[in-house]
């Protein structure tokens, strides 16, 4: 299996992520990665689209409908393909993430850390308070990653998101937060690809002007794909949208590990 990172920035909306992600963009101007436009899956919801990124269905078929709908999926997901092919799974992500792929309802004192403690993520540290930082989340990734060397791991920060709510897109403090994304990512991103990971960054939905997604509009759903793979054409693929369901078999492509049977083909994503 080859090891992949998936870097999900919890609300970057397309618009705001080309403008503030100048490492990433950077890297793509000179063909060291890919970058695609995404058409994100309805209700642009954080829960129902954590379901949808990993498992490659649309809402209706894994019945995560709202952020309110609290279960495990019993559906195939990136974490359990990857399991049943012998590797280790990690997560450095919000509860929700727990609650949709380990167990549920997320209980602080027995879940904030679970290593070994079943479900879906081997190795996983999670928080429930939406302005916890983003250089604590990616330092508890680090330390996971660097602890247990997973075949797959989630970072999943909510700084972008926690701004978007209250100040709305657009506002200083929403692009300075994916601004503060890239400054993290930039200082990560060698040493990954220099232990071999190949990379995937993208977003569950937008954000717009009022602080609000959930609906339909380029601003809160459309959202940027950033992969760093040798299974990949690198270049610019952003004039035209492609379907958020491509995330899961693409992530299954890179990792070298059968897509689920219910997952989309990945004929709109250019491979090497
Ligand atoms: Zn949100």
């Amino acid at each position: 299996m080859r090891k992949t990172i998936f870097v999900l920035l919890d609300a970057c909306q397309y618009e705001a992520g080309t403008r503030n992600l100048g490492y990433l963009e950077h890297l793509i101007d000179y063909e060291k990665g890919a970058k695609y436009k995404v058409r994100g899956e309805l209700p642009s919801l954080s829960r129902p689209m954590y379901a949808t990124l990993l498992t490659g269905l649309p809402v209706y078929m894994h019945g995560i409908a709202a952020n309110e709908t609290v279960r495990v999926l019993e559906c195939d997901s990136i974490f359990s393909l990857c399991k049943s092919q012998g590797g280790f799974t990690a997560a450095a992500a919000y509860s929700w993430v727990s609650e949709l792929y380990n167990d549920a309802p997320f209980r602080p004192e027995r879940d904030r850390i679970r290593i070994h403690a079943g479900g879906m993520i081997d190795a996983g540290i999670y928080y429930w308070e939406d302005d916890y930082p983003d250089s604590h989340l990616f330092a508890d990734g680090e330390y996971l990653r660097k602890q247990y060397d997973p075949d797959f791991i989630l970072y999943h920060p909510m700084g972008i998101d926690y701004q978007g709510h209250l100040r709305g897109a657009g506002s200083r403090e929403y692009e300075e937060s994916v601004g503060k994304a890239n400054v993290i990512l930039s200082l990560l991103m060698e040493d990954w690809m220099k232990e071999g990971y190949q990379i995937v960054i993208t977003a569950d939905h937008g954000m717009n002007t009022l602080g609000i997604h959930g609906g339909t509009d380029a601003e809160q759903r459309d959202t940027p794909l950033y992969i760093f793979s040798s299974q990949v054409r690198a270049g610019r693929f952003e004039e035209n949208s492609i379907s958020q369901l491509n995330v899961a078999p693409l992530l299954c492509r890179l990792m070298d590990m059968p897509a689920s049977r219910e997952m989309m083909g990945l004929e709109e994503i250019a491979l090497a």
